[in-house]
């Protein structure tokens, strides 16, 4: 239609869209229903090289909102976020009744996390295989969403499935007894879902139950993206802190998937951010449930951002000369602006460390005080100095908590660091130029699949000769990365390289600096049928290798077996693993009923998030 082509250079960025910032229930409280503004997806090639942009749906480059109904097997009539009428109205108004209004929700939510994400890691971000997420917003009928990663395994694409259900006939909050609830119009629940698909994409192996840890890391940090989200909307996030005089943890901010909890008639929203009494750091030794201990991680983090912008404010309080309680008094519109930008710009920061921290983690196996030590050290490269507080506030927020890295000497900042690897280890100059070369390929824009052909080719013989130099570095360094030596030919113990990126940030001294992020991941034991007694999860060890521009290798963050020279049956990673899984095991009351060919995937199962998310509410 080139007689609507706009002259060059006039396309919009940003796409304002509507949405409910909490969910139905909250209706027309003001800062509920909200215009926020999406990355107006840019024309890419389509499968017959022509240009594509958003289609209905929507299906653009990162979603593909597909609405087919699995209780009624039928599809609803997709939204076409270009039609004039839609666009002149900036989306179409918040309602329950259209399902058109639904595609749009998940759509918009869905965008804004990705959009926050890529702000934090300072890069872009793809699904697997850079294949948009499939949505599914009226999947099936149930008080229930997940996140599936093998939903569409052919296509190599996972999806999220969100339910609709009946609210509670004796005790629906503000719902009606019986009415419809939908949870794709639940912000926090499609902001957590699609958390954990990027979580997923960021460490596949991290839906693997090897400790107790590991699943409450996936359910903690998707509910941090959710509630961190909150704070990028101006409207929510000034109505929310006006009615609460400016506490960011009295404000309603701190109440997760409202709707949804009263709806499944549990009395109160689905979770909170933070703890109504005080922590008790206790309760890391007894609480397995993957979402009641995420939540002590949520608690740690937001305990974190308050203490920092109730620093960072307080100066604002006593130029208003309002010292000690301003509860239930009105702030002045000034200060209420002040107030509503230094806590949109804290989450920011704060959502940013939680993220790149992921850069720090181990590929395998993670832990509460992996995830500690990761954010420490990730701010710590970002800012030596700590002049916002951040880390300190983590640190003793973790510390409250019963929080701790399981070998570290203290929680002064120096122990809790990753040690700097000092062995002096560094990649073989060519490996460096093809890298370096990839890096620039990526500035051309390789990633957005926008290069001509031929370059795209140069691109992806590129990629493969460095995922080959890598994994010869990882298989001759075998020891030094914490992986256990094969022979070259031998095919057992596999190491892969799970993913490399590269990510730029400025240094202290206001220069750029280029680091080099490998994961290299060694499966040790396969999966072996009925009588596995790891339920089908495998044992692997994996390092997380972190270089300088010039290859030299700067950390090692690895997950070993065992110290070298142990023998692999007696090594204290495997021990935990198998304690962890006898531990389940005894609390499981279907333990003694279950066929040999369920035993032997019942860790598999029990890591599966339908079925997590299937027993709410908590
Ligand atoms: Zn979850």
């Amino acid at each position: 239609m080139p007689s609507r082509e706009m002259p060059s250079g006039h396309r919009p960025q940003r796409r304002p869209l509507k949405i409910f910032a909490f969910d139905p229930m909250r209706d027309r409280t003001p800062g509920n229903r909200v215009t926020i503004t999406v990355p107006n997806e840019e024309a890419r090639p389509g499968p017959e090289g022509q240009a594509v942009t958003l289609l209905p749906g929507p299906r653009g480059g990162v979603f593909d909102v597909v609405d087919y109904d699995g209780a009624t097997e039928s599809y609803y009539p997709p939204i076409d976020l270009n039609h004039p009428d839609v666009l002149m109205q900036s989306g179409l108004e918040p309602s329950e009744s259209d399902p058109r209004f639904h595609q749009q929700m998940v759509y918009a939510v869905g965008m804004k996390v990705i959009e926050n994400v890529e702000r934090a890691l300072g890069r872009r971000f793809k699904f697997r295989r850079g294949k948009p997420l499939l949505l599914l917003p009226h999947a099936f009928r149930g008080a229930n969403a997940f996140y599936d990663p093998d939903f569409d395994p052919d296509g190599h694409r996972g999806a999220v499935l969100f339910g609709y259900f009946r609210a509670s006939k004796e005790r629906p909050g503000d719902n009606l007894p019986g009415q419809q609830v939908f949870t794709c119009l639940s912000h926090d629940i499609v902001s957590h879902e699609i958390a954990h698909a990027v979580i997923d994409r960021l460490r596949p192996h991290f839906l693997e139950p090897t400790n107790v840890d590991v699943l409450a890391f996936h359910e903690g940090l998707a509910d941090v993206v959710a509630i961190f989200q909150h704070f990028t909307f101006p409207d929510t996030l000034r109505d929310q802190i006006r009615r609460s005089s400016g506490d960011v943890a009295a404000a309603g901010l701190v109440e997760l998937a409202a709707q949804f909890g009263w709806a499944t008639g549990s009395g109160g929203a689905l979770r909170r951010a933070l703890e109504v009494e005080e922590p008790d750091p206790r309760r890391m030794e007894t609480v397995m449930e993957p979402h009641e201990r995420g939540a002590i991680l949520v608690a740690a983090v937001f305990d974190a951002f308050r203490t920092v912008h109730t620093r960072r404010t307080s100066d604002l309080f006593r130029i208003a000369g309002l010292e000690g309680s301003v509860e239930g008094k009105d702030l002045q519109p000034d200060l209420l602006e002040r107030l509503v930008a230094e806590a949109a710009r804290t989450a920011q920061a704060v959502l940013a460390v939680c993220l790149r921290a992921f850069d720090y983690m181990p590929p395998v196996d993670p832990t509460f005080g992996d995830y500690l030590r990761a954010l420490v050290t990730a701010d710590y490269e970002l800012s030596p100095d700590d002049d916002q507080g951040i880390r300190a506030a983590m640190i003793a927020s973790f510390r409250r908590r019963g929080i701790y890295p399981s070998d570290a000497a203290s929680m002064s900042q120096d122990s809790i660091l990753w040690p700097r690897h000092a062995s002096g280890l560094e990649l073989p100059d060519p490996l460096v130029k093809d890298i370096l070369f990839n890096l620039a390929l990526g500035f051309w824009g390789e990633e957005d699949g926008s290069l001509p052909t031929e370059k795209a080719d140069i691109a992806r013989d590129l990629r493969s000769d460095i995922f080959k130099g890598l994994h010869e570095f990882a298989r001759t360094n075998a020891a030094a990365l914490g992986l256990e030596t094969v022979p070259r030919n031998d095919k057992r113990k596999p190491i892969r390289i799970d993913s490399f990126h590269s990510a730029s940030r400025v240094g202290q001294d206001g220069r750029t600096v280029f680091e080099l992020f490998v994961n290299c991941v060694q499966t040790l034991t396969e999966t072996d049928g009925p009588s596995d007694e790891f339920g089908g999860i495998p044992v692997r060890a994996g390092c997380t290798l972190i270089t300088s521009a010039s290859g030299n290798v700067r950390y090692v963050i690895s997950k070993r077996l065992g110290a070298a020279g142990v023998a692999p049956e007696k090594s204290a990673r495997l021990l935990c693993q198998k304690a962890f899984v006898t531990e389940l095991d005894a609390r499981d009351p279907m333990t003694p009923y279950r066929s040999d060919q369920a035993h032997g995937t019942r860790m598999k199962a029990r890591a599966s998030l339908r079925a997590l998310h299937g027993g709410l509410p908590r």
